[in-house]
């Protein structure tokens, strides 16, 4: 004897509602073969919905066993629930349950897309399947676009569209028309005329005399059965296996998802336009501040750097005071000599040493008073600083020898003294009330790193300067230049020791190398960055809660849809690729965009005169992180998604 191919033993339900629980089937027991054409009577609240549900692999009962073609459902997980829901069951239900935003054709489709069918036989298939039933010119239209007799004819074409050997109706001509009921009914006994086993709920005795099989149900329980009539259609075996499920086609299928998942996503964020819009935003704004935060601070980190390397990376600063002391900031130490100086420009590898002596001093040009610092040094102090003469010449060393007193000035001091128009190429300059010749300008330089005027300065030469200004004998520093820089730690370490053993071996002084200086900024300049860098994150991260919050309503408003999907044979895995694609499409069309109106931005403010540095990495850190969010915070609407129950999903509304 072969199996029915449904056989429900002992079948109860209870539903647990808080405290409260009601059990809505008692004891359900019945065989449906293939093939038989069954109506299920019973008045409204008599459980006959929940019956439908336990048969269609939609819900488990609480207790007694359903064994389909043999096998326990109760064995099956829920992918292979899916899997059987896919390839066994058609429902029909008396509100239709279509997709909202989905044309007639897409959702004729839908189960065809999780048994992983290819676009054209898909897309052939319902047509032919919606032309068959009179639809043919209605296959764009939405659901709210057509009748209710029209949407009914839509879902039982979506239960033909995977061949289901099981329609399941619920009350399907419930919601109609006395005509297009009369329709809904013709066809399921066309199903049935076709070898399909259909399963009809109703409250209509009129619905259930289509049947051929009538089974009455009261209060949970069966109080009727007609019995199967003469063995209908003969041959078909109902056992057949379907728990191993066909994996060979989902691999296959699984690229065509993704494309198939893209579109479904971008069809959703469309249906709620100003939502998506207001999402991207979110992320625009993350994306965009990231971009323009981590091009600002690197711009800004690049031109203090310049500016500190346009005052050389070959030089020593050799500086009064022990090591690690900043006493020698005020000059109280006076420790540092000219003789040093002469020292150290002796040494290989050293092209000059270069002392200066600091003091201020009084400037006066005919009734023009001016403040400004002098600065007494030797004739490399040019080449040292890469610093040269605008017009006239510099201090040489017969200047120095003669205590000559001769003036070269700063840029600044030249024109607070002088004026924009006059040459004060040998006119006399007061300093301290002692005449100087003024012998060249200098070149104009601009700002220190540090932010002081560099060109507020006269020089001296330095024996005038020490005699007959500052009034001291020792140095406030000795910049020494170096020939080959790769030799730079060996020179540095010849400077101190042929300094110290001068000092008779009393390290009362310190040298700083530039270029470690130069690292020590470019730290502190990366640590700015990393501070924009993370206020900006905050805001993407901003962004990203907003994706979540957005798909966490999404889910909501579309817990029916899922249902649809679950009952039409989507897995766990395709719900959740459903939902974490659409936030990754918007995460990624909100990563263009903000990437493309941060560099555009950070264009701006470089065109305003900012400094910009537009490097790959943080636009490639932005939309990454964008990518990201996307995904870790679409994860979580999406798994509660994909691990709704199908009846609780197709029940909310
Ligand atoms: P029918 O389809 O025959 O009208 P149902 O199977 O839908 O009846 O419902 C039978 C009974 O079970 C009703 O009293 C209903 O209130 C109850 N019921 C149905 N679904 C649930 C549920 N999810 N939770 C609690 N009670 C439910
Ligand atoms: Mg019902």
């Amino acid at each position: 004897m072969s199996q029915p191919l449904i056989r429900l033993d002992g079948l109860t339900k209870t539903y647990q509602t808080g405290e409260l629980a009601t059990t809505v089937l008692h004891g359900v027991s019945l065989d449906i073969d293939e093939g038989e054409f069954v109506a299920i009577m019973g008045t409204s609240g008599s459980g006959k919905s929940t019956l439908m549900h336990l048969l269609g692999c939609l819900d488990k009962p609480t207790t007694g066993r359903y064994c389909f073609a043999g096998e326990d459902i109760a064995e099956l997980d829920r992918d292979a629930l899916a899997s059987l829901r896919r390839r066994t069951f058609g429902f029909i239900f008396q509100s239709y349950h279509l997709i909202p935003s989905a044309t007639a054709m897409e959702n004729v489709e839908v189960p065809a897309i999780y048994a992983g069918l290819s676009r054209n036989v898909r897309h052939a298939r319902a047509e032919q399947l919606l032309t068959d039933l009179g639809l043919g010119d209605r296959l764009g239209n939405r659901p709210s676009q057509l009748s209710g007799g029209q949407q009914q004819r839509v879902s039982v074409a979506r239960a033909l569209m995977n061949d289901a050997r099981v329609i399941l109706a619920d009350e399907p001509t419930g919601a109609l028309d006395s005509q297009s009921g009369k329709d809904v009914l013709a066809l399921l006994s066309e199903l049935h005329q076709r070898g399909k086993t259909v399963v009809v709920i109703t409250h209509d005795r009129e619905v259930a005399s289509h049947a051929d099989r009538l089974i009455e149900i009261r209060d949970g329980r069966i109080v009727h059965d007609s019995g199967k009539p003469e063995r209908p259609l003969s041959g078909s075996d109902a056992a057949t296996g379907f728990a191993a499920d066909d994996i060979k086609t989902e691999r296959r299928a699984a690229l065509a998802d993704t494309g198939e998942a893209v579109r479904m996503a971008l069809r959703a964020l469309q249906a709620n336009l100003f939502r998506t819009v207001l999402t991207l935003l979110g992320i625009v704004i993350g994306v965009a501040s990231v971009v323009v935060m981590l091009a600002v601070g690197n711009g800004a980190r690049q031109e203090v750097l310049d500016r500190i390397s346009s005052l050389g990376t070959n030089l020593l600063l050799v500086r009064p005071g022990a090591p690690n002391t900043r006493r020698s900031v005020d000059g109280q130490t006076n420790t540092l000599m000219p003789a040093d100086a002469e020292l150290a420009a002796q040494l290989d590898n050293v092209m000059s040493a270069v002392p200066e002596m600091n003091g201020r001093a009084t400037l006066r040009a005919g009734n023009n008073d001016y403040q400004t610092q002098i600065t007494a040094t030797s004739p490399e102090l040019p080449a040292a600083r890469d610093w040269g003469v605008a017009s006239g010449v510099f201090l040489n060393a017969e200047d120095n020898q003669r205590y000559a007193a001769v003036a070269v000035l700063g840029h600044t001091v030249a024109e607070n003294l002088f004026g924009d128009s006059a040459n004060p190429l040998g006119e006399y300059v007061l300093i301290n009330n002692v005449p100087f010749q003024v012998i060249g300008i200098m070149a104009e330089k601009g700002a220190a790193p540090w932010g002081s005027d560099q060109d507020d300065v006269v020089f001296v030469p330095l024996n005038t300067g020490s005699l007959r200004l500052i009034g001291q004998r020792h140095l406030n520093s000795i910049t020494v230049m170096i020939d080959d820089l790769s030799q730079a730690e060996l020179t540095q370490e010849a400077v101190r020791q042929v300094i110290l053993q001068s000092h008779g071996g009393v390290e009362d002084f310190q040298i700083r190398n530039m270029a470690s200086l130069l690292d020590n900024i470019a730290e502190t300049q990366n640590t700015f960055t990393m501070l924009l860098g993370s206020i900006a994150a905050i805001s993407l991260l901003v962004g990203g809660i907003g994706v979540m919050n957005i798909m966490l309503v999404n889910v909501t408003e579309r817990t029916r849809e899922i249902g649809i999907r679950m009952a039409t044979g989507a897995r766990t895995r395709h719900i959740l690729q459903q939902f974490i694609v659409e936030a990754l499409v918007v995460s990624a069309i909100g990563g263009v965009l903000g990437v493309l109106v941060g560099l555009g931005f950070a264009a701006a403010l470089q065109a305003l005169g900012t400094a910009i540095q537009f490097t790959p990495g943080p636009v490639l850190l932005a939309f990454g992180c964008a990518f990201a969010t996307g995904l870790i915070f679409g994860y979580m609407p999406a798994h509660k998604a994909a691990h709704l129950d199908p009846v609780v999903a197709l029940s909310a509304d």
